[in-house]
Parts: structure tokens; C-alpha cells; sequence
């Protein structure tokens, strides 16, 4: 956590109470895709608050509810008829689409990923697959739930190797004819950033298809705009059957959905779905300017061009940091994961290190993986080019600053070769 008070901010800046200013590369964690009081989100949550803040919807409803769920229906890379329920945060719709998917199926069983993140109620860390700090503790979780590795070189898993713990899964331990739905991350957000490969979920939705299994796509963190499309799933082959949304979708306001195939949504009974706040009008206006914004200011674009930029200079650093062990991400969903060289095991101290001093000069980072070694990057995909240009060189010196001072007092200094390049 920063040790000072947010005062103010505006679009990738952030003021601390003291009048320092920070450039804001965490966006509050993946909420800020279109940065901090974007003017045309402004006004359009300024114009509803002179409306009316709440009906609660499922009492008295009101339109934008209704052209909003149009409006992602028409989005969402699922095809055929949809719909969807407007919930608050994400665990609510993780909670909901669970909800959903087994009283469309009947069924119990889920399957997520070692490394997944999908909230902190009791299902959604049931969910997670990522003990410390998240479940430990406070447990008993709900039953019925079980973790496949997820798939990633760098992790020493291969896709074959997923599949088969599925497999063997299957045999041991769940009946797939019990599974009412497998959740997954296209692109792992609190467990490092780690890319679902399009083979994987190949293979998924074949085995969802043969026993009935519902696919639910978790785009909470990767959605609206960050990887470089809408959503992270339309850079691959397979649809899900339902998606959960979040965070960026209303810019700051809370507003979260699960979207899906029409019938499928259509499981649950009337009113087994709902919330005193669920859809909040002021968080539904914002959602409505978010996706305006998206689109008139082209940020799927903008995101592909400041994320190829930030790898580019991330892969000059590699040549003489190598303890950056991976560069990877899609779009400016991006992040690099810190290892030492030498024994190839996580730098989780080196990683910390860079986000310290990278604060001190004025940026914020956020780091993340289950090893807490990966530094992910989220920068507002409105920032003016040239506050990104000094994030870029001011995240560049931290590195190299971060590594000298590391390797002086606790790194074996002659194994930096940051020292030997500098010499
Ligand atoms: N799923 C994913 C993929 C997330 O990244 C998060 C939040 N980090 C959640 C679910 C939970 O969202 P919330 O904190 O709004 O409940």
C-alpha cells in the first residue's frame, strides 16, 4: 500500500495530500482503463446523480439498465442470443455466474487454476487458487471445487499436462458428468499475467462440449480495451459460454456483470438473482460514457501501441537485466517476472525493490504472481504520450537502480552483470 493520502487526480496523474504527483500506473488495479475523471465520464454520472441515485432495479427499473446489457450483449465474443445481470463488484459476478451455471446445469462440480484470482467471498476464494494472502485462514471454503495446473512454460506446465490432470481428475476424483462449469482467466490477473494459450481452451471447450460442462470466461481484469481488443478472449478461437465483467466496465465506479448465452442465464428462477445496489444507476451512466469513450478515442488501438512500446523497451532492459526472466502479456496487459539467473527462482526482494524506488521518483506499480515477482502494468490507455514516455525512463532507472543497490547488499555482486555492463 503507498504510504500517502490520495488528495486528487486526473487522467494518469494522482496528487498525494502533500501535493506530490504520482504517475498512476496501477490504475486501481485495472479499474481505470479510460484514467481518472475522464470529462465525458464525468458528466455523464454528474447528469444521472441530478436524476436519481437509486431505485433498486428490481423494484422500480429503469432504460439505461436495459440499452447498457444491449449494448455488451452486442460486444461480448459469444455468439447467438444473450443476456445479462448488472451486479457491483466481481467476486458478485463470479458469485452469480456460479449461481447461474449450476442451476442451468444442475450441477455442483467447478473447476478453476492454480494462480487464478476470482474474489474474496467464500466462493470466489474457493475459486482462487492462490493461498497466501488470500484464502489462508479462512476456511472452511464451499466443497466440490478442484484446481488444474494452469499451462505456462515459464510454470513447467504444458498444456498436454493440464489436460491430462483433467483427465486424471475426472477419474479420481469427480465424476465431468457432475461439473456444472470451468472457470479461467484468459490472462491471469492477481496470479502474474500468465497467458492462457489459445490450445488450452481448444481442448476445453471440446471437453466442456462432450460432458455438458460450462465454459465461464473471468474478464474482470482483462476487459474493455486492455489487451488490445474489448475483450481478451476475441484473440482466441473458443467461446465461453457465459463471461463475468468488472472494474473497467464503469471506470471507477462500482458495476460488475455476467453476460451469456440466453438460456443459460435464464437458469435460475425469477428473483434468485439480484442486489440492493446491483446496477447502480450512477455506475450504469458511467459504464454507457466508458464504452463511448473506448470507442471514440480508440483506446483498442492506443493499448496495442503503448503495449508494443513498453515491451520494446522492457526487451532492451532484458539485455542487461537478466533477471528479467519473461516479458509477456497481450496488448498493455503486460507484465515481466523477476528470477535470478543463476538458480532461476523467484526475486520476489528485486521485484519489491523496483516498485519502492519507482514510487520515490513519482510511478506507481503494481506487482503480482503467486511467487509476488512480476511487476504488471496498467497504465491508464488515455495517458498523454509524453507522461508516458517519462514512465518509461523513470521505470527503466528504477530497475537498474533497484538491481545495483540489491546486488551490493544482499545479491552476490558478482553475479550482476547490470555492474559488468556498467563498468
Ligand atoms: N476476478 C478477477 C480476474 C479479478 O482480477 C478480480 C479483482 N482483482 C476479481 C475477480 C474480484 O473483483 P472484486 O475485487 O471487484 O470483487
Amino acid at each position: 500500500m503507498c504510504k500517502f493520502y490520495a488528495a486528487r487526480a486526473e487522467n494518469a496523474t494522482i496528487w498525494d495530500v502533500e501535493g506530490n504527483r504520482y504517475t498512476d500506473f496501477g490504475c486501481g488495479i485495472a479499474v481505470l482503463n479510460t484514467g481518472h475523471k475522464h470529462p465525458v465520464i464525468n458528466s455523464a454520472i454528474q447528469l444521472q446523480l441530478n436524476n436519481f441515485t437509486h431505485t433498486a432495479f428490481q423494484v422500480i427499473p429503469y432504460e439505461s439498465y436495459i440499452s447498457l446489457a444491449e449494448r455488451i450483449s452486442c460486444l461480448v465474443p459469444i455468439s447467438g442470443e444473450k443476456k445479462v445481470a448488472f451486479f457491483s463488484t466481481g467476486a458478485e459476478a463470479v458469485e452469480n455466474a456460479v449461481k447461474i451455471a449450476r442451476s442451468y446445469t444442475g450441477r455442483s462440480g467447478l473447476i478453476s487454476f492454480t494462480g487464478a484470482f476470482h474474489g474474496r467471498t467464500n466462493m470466489g476464494l474457493a475459486l482462487t487458487g492462490k493461498n497466501v494472502p488470500y484464502k489462508i485462514g479462512f476456511g472452511p471454503f464451499p466443497s466440490d471445487i478442484y484446481h488444474l495446473p494452469f499451462p505456462a512454460d515459464i510454470l513447467g506446465v504444458s498444456v498436454d499436462e493440464s489436460v491430462g490432470s483433467l483427465e486424471r481428475l475426472f477419474k479420481s476424483d469427480i465424476d465431468p458428468f457432475s461439473v456444472a462449469a470451468i472457470i479461467f482467466e484468459p490472462i491471469q490477473g492477481e496470479g502474474g499475467f500468465y497467458v492462457m494459450p489459445n490450445e488450452m481452451l481448444i481442448k476445453l471447450r471440446k471437453i466442456c462440449d462432450e460432458y455438458g460442462i460450462l465454459l465461464i470466461a473471468d474478464e474482470i481484469q482483462s476487459g474493455f480495451a486492455r489487451t488490445g481488443k474489448m475483450f481478451a478472449l476475441e484473440h482466441y478461437s473458443v467461446e465461453p459460454d457465459l463471461i463475468t465483467i468488472a472494474k473497467s466496465l464503469a471506470g471507477g465506479m462500482p458495476l460488475s456483470g455476467v453476460c451469456g448465452r440466453a438460456n443459460i442465464m435464464d437458469g435460475p428462477s425469477p428473483g434468485g438473482l439480484g442486489g440492493t445496489y446491483a446496477g447502480n444507476p450512477l455506475a450504469i451512466a458511467s459504464a454507457h460514457a466508458v464504452l463511448d469513450v473506448i470507442k471514440a478515442e480508440d483506446l483498442c488501438a492506443r493499448s496495442r501501441n503503448l503495449g508494443g512500446r513498453l515491451v520494446e523497451m522492457l526487451q532492451n532492459e532484458k539485455k542487461i537485466i537478466p533477471y528479467i526472466a519473461d516479458i509477456r502479456g497481450i496488448g498493455s496487459m503486460i507484465a515481466i517476472e523477476l528470477r535470478d539467473p543463476k538458480t532461476n527462482q523467484p526475486a520476489p526482494e528485486l521485484t519489491s525493490a523496483i516498485q519502492k524506488t519507482a514510487l520515490e521518483k513519482g510511478l506507481i506499480l503494481l506487482t503480482c504472481g503467486v511467487y509476488s515477482n512480476v511487476i504488471r502494468f496498467l497504465y491508464p490507455l488515455t495517458i498523454p504520450e509524453a507522461q508516458f514516455e517519462d514512465a518509461l525512463k523513470i521505470l527503466s532507472n528504477s530497475m537498474r537502480e533497484s538491481l545495483s543497490a540489491l546486488s551490493a547488499s544482499t545479491l552476490d555482486a558478482g553475479t550482476n552483470p547490470l555492474e559488468v555492463v556498467a563498468k
